[in-house]
């Protein structure tokens, strides 16, 4: 495969944002990645070039029938001033599998993380300063092929953008209210659950939506067949200790694998836990809340890294979890894994990868 980089730097270097302001996904960085596909020639052109708009023809299958995959990880400044991702090489191998769903051709992953590395070494002023910051890196993989008709695309293009991101949770984390979601779903077994592509998220925003309008912060995912096993909560994979074990729902092939769900469960069983990855059905979960047993749940996922679930909401039935603050097992965890992540806990399974 191909091996060389050529890079264009720009010649104006925009403002930054107060780190104190950044919010999520609203700034970018000087520079990104971009490769070309072509069925003649492979993975070609790999470049780092200025920050801009790109050009697509109207008919780009991407924006036809959604052929696209993508990924999200961060860096981090590390206390001595090193640059960190966290396991990185977990991202690029699901992103192949995102491909490999889509019928998008395998990319290089050890090029890919090279060139990540060397866009972040590019742009490494814009890892903000700040506790909880990071710099948000966005691959993702179009079909450019310029031709309507539903099939394969001949041509995509990988981009790499960069985005300086503050705490998912100003205020420190938090539990927030979730909407168990009866009547949409986000994935169905041999649908796509399992590839991170976009059409995956188009069509959970409408529930979201709802349940926000509702009041709640986030859905919780039913399987798309009965609509009575637990799949996901938003965006993030989910977990339930339930009268000192742990749960999550078993990978059965509509839900994503998420880095931090591994990472949580590995920290989990070190620590001496029982995690048993199975089907949980809802009414399992609220018949251990009703007997006292439920006693922490929380969200999985780059952005928040744990997120606790304060309470959920079935229909007509209610259920306030750990009290509605932050269980032990939670921060814990948190405080772990972002400890690790930033390079200010010891990294006991090689998780950071220093750039
Ligand atoms: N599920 C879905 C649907 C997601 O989009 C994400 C975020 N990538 C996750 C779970 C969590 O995955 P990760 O821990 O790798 O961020």
């Amino acid at each position: 495969m191909m091996s060389e980089l050529h890079i264009n730097l720009s010649e104006s270097l925009k403002s930054k944002p107060a780190s104190d302001a950044l919010g999520f996904g609203k700034y970018f960085s000087d520079h990104m990645f971009i490769m070309d596909y072509s069925s003649e020639d492979g993975w070609h052109d790999a470049r780092i070039i200025p920050y801009g708009p790109i050009s697509l023809d109207p008919s780009a299958m991407v924006l036809h029938y959604g052929q696209e995959v993508f990924e999200g990880m961060k860096a981090y400044r590390t206390p001595l001033g090193e640059i960190a991702m966290f396991r990185p090489d977990m991202n690029l191998k699901r992103l192949n599998n995102s491909c490999e769903r889509i019928s998008i051709p395998q990319v290089d992953t050890e090029f890919v993380l090279e060139a990540i590395a060397q866009l972040v070494r590019i742009d490494q002023e814009w890892i903000p300063d700040g506790e909880e910051n990071a710099l948000y890196i966005r691959p993702f993989i179009i079909a450019t092929e310029a031709a309507l008709g539903v099939r394969a695309s001949k041509q995509y293009m990988l981009m790499v953008i960069l985005s300086p991101v503050g705490a998912y949770y100003p205020e420190g984390i938090h539990p927030v209210s979730i909407y168990v979601e009866e009547q949409y779903v986000r994935a169905v077994r041999g649908g796509t659950g399992e590839a991170k592509t976009s059409g995956n998220y188009a069509s959970g925003i409408k529930a979201q939506e709802i349940a926000k309008t509702k009041g709640f912060s986030q859905v919780l995912w039913l399987d798309g067949k009965q609509h009575k096993y637990i799949e996901e909560v938003g965006s993030m994979n989910v977990f339930f200790k339930v009268n000192g074990e742990i749960l999550t729902p078993a990978l059965t092939g509509s839900i994503l694998q998420g880095v931090t769900r591994d990472s949580v469960i590995t920290l989990l069983r070190e620590w001496g836990y029982t995690v048993v990855e199975r089907v949980i059905s809802i009414e399992e979960l609220f018949e251990a809340s009703r007997q006292g047993l439920l006693e922490e749940a929380f969200g999985t996922g780059t952005a928040a890294v744990i997120s606790p679930i304060g309470s959920l909401s079935w229909g007509d039935k209610n259920t306030e979890i750990s009290g509605g603050v932050t269980g032990e097992l939670s921060q814990r965890l948190y405080d772990s894994i972002t400890g690790i992540q930033r390079g200010k806990l010891a990294d006991p399974f090689n998780w950071v990868y220093t750039v």
